[in-house]
């Protein structure tokens, strides 16, 4: 399975599929709310592997030089997104719509006088 070839329902279903066989929650299906701090803490576990970065390091993440720190990125961005994934089914969001919506609103939000990304 890989992105290219797994849609988001199938990944969905690979998370409760999990806990159902670790007996997580009542019939795989855990508290949203606490599904949510959860994911507010493994958020925090990724962004360890970016505090006190330097901008070399950064450059040296994005070219591929770091490929340890990225597995461990990858690692809990995987947990973030598996939280994520939970979240949403429980609670009947369409992940797709939700970006595709999302995105048409930034696009036709105006610029907003100060951006740092420009
Ligand atoms: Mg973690």
């Amino acid at each position: 399975m890989n992105d290219c070839d797994t849609t988001i329902s199938a990944l969905k279903e690979q998370v409760h599929q999990l806990c159902l066989r670790k007996g997580w929650g009542v019939e795989g299906v855990q508290d949203p709310q606490h599904v949510a701090m959860a994911m507010t803490v493994e958020m925090s576990e990724l962004l360890e592997h970016f505090q006190w970065l330097d901008h070399a390091h950064v450059e040296a993440l994005m070219a591929g030089r770091d490929p340890e720190r990225v597995a461990m990125i990858a690692e809990e961005f995987a947990d973030v997104m598996m939280y994520g994934l939970q979240l949403t089914r429980t609670l009947g969001i369409d992940i797709t719509e939700q970006v595709m919506r999302k995105i048409d609103i930034v696009d036709h939000r105006p610029p907003k006088p100060y951006n740092p990304r420009r």
